[in-house]
């Protein structure tokens, strides 16, 4: 039985409350769905969900939280990302023949919170990674305020200052304009050269 997993005969027309846990091992697991090898987890992630049957459908609601450690891509330095997801999904059963992967839990592959089920237990692996895989950040940050480090020198600048000029240090791409510059007033000296023979 997984970590996210629900035996069905939990489950009434009456909602009830599930919170279950995600815990190292399981990230261990996910990280390599979610293409995060290096990602470490820092508070388990907790899936609280209220599940109920609607006839033969299935309706969670709820959210999944926690924080895992990443890398800021400005100042290179780990930081605590911590993430929130609300949860919606709407499973009805599959049709009778079918076969649903492991976990018995197959998602709408245009719409996560819709799915189809099978068997006496279901894995909520596949729609919470689904969120996190969303949720997670194209670029990590530290904060919004990040200073980054120092293209001249490498000082994080989040911790210090250095004696690099204030203009060239924060802007990283400073120095290919220089050379851009370098190279225009080049070819304009040679045409310039050209033109006078
Ligand atoms: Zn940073
Ligand atoms: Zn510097």
């Amino acid at each position: 039985m997984g970590a996210l997993s629900i035996c069905l005969e939990n489950l009434t027309e009456t909602p009830r409350r599930f919170l279950l846990v995600g815990d190292h091992d399981w990230w261990s697991r996910c990280r390599k769905i979610l293409k995060e090898p290096e990602s470490v987890i820092e508070d388990p992630f907790r899936l609280a969900i209220e599940g109920h049957r609607i006839g033969a459908r299935l309706l969670f609601r709820g959210s999944i939280a926690g924080s895992a450690t990443l890398t800021c891509g400005r100042c290179l330095e780990p930081y605590v990302q911590a993430f929130d997801e609300p949860l919606q999904l709407l499973l009805e059963p599959a049709p009778a023949g079918e076969r649903l992967p492991e976990g018995g839990l197959e998602l709408d592959p245009e719409d996560a919170a819709l799915g189809r089920y099978q068997g006496d237990e279901i894995d909520l692996d596949a729609p919470v990674l689904e969120l996190l895989a969303l949720a997670w950040p194209v670029q990590p940050l530290c904060s919004e305020t990040c200073r980054g480090l120092c293209s001249g020198c490498g000082t994080n600048l989040n911790q210090r200052s250095c004696e690099c000029e204030a203009g060239t240090a924060r802007r990283p791409f400073s120095g290919l304009r220089e050379l851009i510059e370098r190279s225009r007033s080049g070819r304009d000296e040679a045409g310039e050269r050209r033109r006078r023979r």
